[in-house]
């Protein structure tokens, strides 16, 4: 049964995840006049969002804000903290996992992966037994190639306990304001981020949080990095005396991003993203696909569609439906599709997510009862 024509919106909507729909009060923050950051305004405004920044992670940590995406804070986090030569552990169970395995041998690191397949969970035993003689640790929290929430706190608490002077620096790209993250409690270092997942703001920064304890092991002077040494930002950031010229702009978009995100106490704020998540899987599952993961990340649903049916068609039919989702990542883009609301979205989103995916799937021809994944969602987020 082909739909009715229908007035569609003059632009994609954005249910992949990152960058993320953006709301408008961030989108203004965009257009004001142009601000000097070494003004008193310009100053005062990199000092706030700095201090929102350590507020959404709710610990003390010092937040540094490199201008350059997620992979450029990553990158900036290894080179001040890792001593040239030293041992790393790197686990890894997808896309973004790999790819710092990729980074730290690059940059001359003693690197040892510690690897799962695509979907499956990191075994806290077998990273920590790798972990006895290494400095340091590099572990992706949500891996948002395969939709997998790895158990941090398990991982971080079996590391710790063989190796206690272990460096512990967290990929949170997509868990960071999504997840329940207690960096603090959960004895880990550096906490990673970027500005165009959870916190929902154009794509052009990134974050590297800092535990007191880790801002004391930072190096000096690092050889490896000029642009990214993070021990002369963190110096500077602190007194809003960045050495380069910050992305003043986007740091403005970002702080009427982190408002909203803060209006809400952090527990708030987690069982919501999971709750709007859980949705998008049930939705999903009433179409009869499975999610990849059996720890669901909160940030992105990654579904296997039903048998015949393919993780590439199913973006690109949503595509032709003006929906921009994703398929898998290299060598899996087949395997599965990706939708979400983590940015600028609220539970109402992820409902309208559920219908779309109807129509989706009644357009590739799949059979099931309309209104299932609808009513399924409704359930998830009335509950
Ligand atoms: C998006 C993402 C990154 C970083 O990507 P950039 O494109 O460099 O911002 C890293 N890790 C994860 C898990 C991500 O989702």
């Amino acid at each position: 049964m082909t739909p009715p024509p229908h007035i569609p919106l003059n632009r994609p909507r954005l249910i992949a995840p990152g960058p993320v729909e953006v709301s408008p009060a961030t989108l203004l923050a965009l257009a004001q006049p142009q601000m000097h950051h070494r003004s008193p305004e310009g100053r005062a405004k990199f000092l706030e969002t700095r201090g929102k920044l350590s507020r959404l992670l709710g610990d003390a940590f010092e937040a540094v804000i490199v201008t350059g995406s997620g992979t450029a804070a990553f990158e900036g986090a290894l080179v001040s903290s890792v001593p040239a030569g030293a041992k790393v552990v790197n686990a890894s169970a997808g896309k973004f996992s790999e790819r710092w395995g990729e980074m730290a041998a690059r940059l001359g690191y003693d690197v040892t992966s510690v690897q799962k397949p695509w979907g499956e969970l990191l075994d806290a035993g077998e990273v920590a037994e790798a972990c006895k003689d290494a400095f340091a640790l590099t572990i992706t929290h949500s891996e948002t190639s395969t939709g997998a929430l790895h158990d941090l706190q398990a991982i971080a608490a079996a590391a710790r306990a063989v190796n206690p002077d272990l460096l512990i620096i967290v990929d949170a790209v997509t868990s960071y304001g999504v997840a329940e993250l207690r960096a603090a409690d959960w004895n880990v270092d550096i906490i990673v981020s970027g500005s165009q997942k959870a916190t929902a703001t154009p794509p052009g920064l990134g974050f590297v949080l800092f535990s007191p304890q880790a801002e004391a092991r930072l190096i000096k002077d690092t050889p490896k990095g000029f642009y990214l040494d993070l021990e002369r930002e963190l110096r500077g950031q602190k007194q809003a005396n960045t050495p380069q010229t910050p992305a003043i702009n986007l740091v403005h978009a970002l702080d009427a991003s982190l408002d909203r995100l803060l209006s809400v106490p952090l527990e708030v704020l987690w069982a919501e993203k999971k709750r709007q998540n859980d949705a998008l899987i049930a939705a999903g599952e009433a179409l009869g696909c499975r999610s990849w993961a059996s720890r669901p990340s909160p940030a992105v649903a990654v579904l296997v569609p039903p048998e015949g049916l393919g993780g590439l068609q199913v973006a690109a039919q949503l595509a032709s439906m003006n929906q921009r989702a994703l398929p898998g990542q290299a060598p899996h883009e087949d395997t599965v599709f990706r939708i979400s609301t983590l940015g600028y979205a609220d539970r109402y989103d992820a409902l309208s997510v559920a219908g779309i995916l109807e129509d989706a799937f009644t357009a590739l021809g799949a059979k099931f009862e309309r209104g299932a994944a609808v009513a399924a969602a409704w359930q998830v987020i009335s509950s």
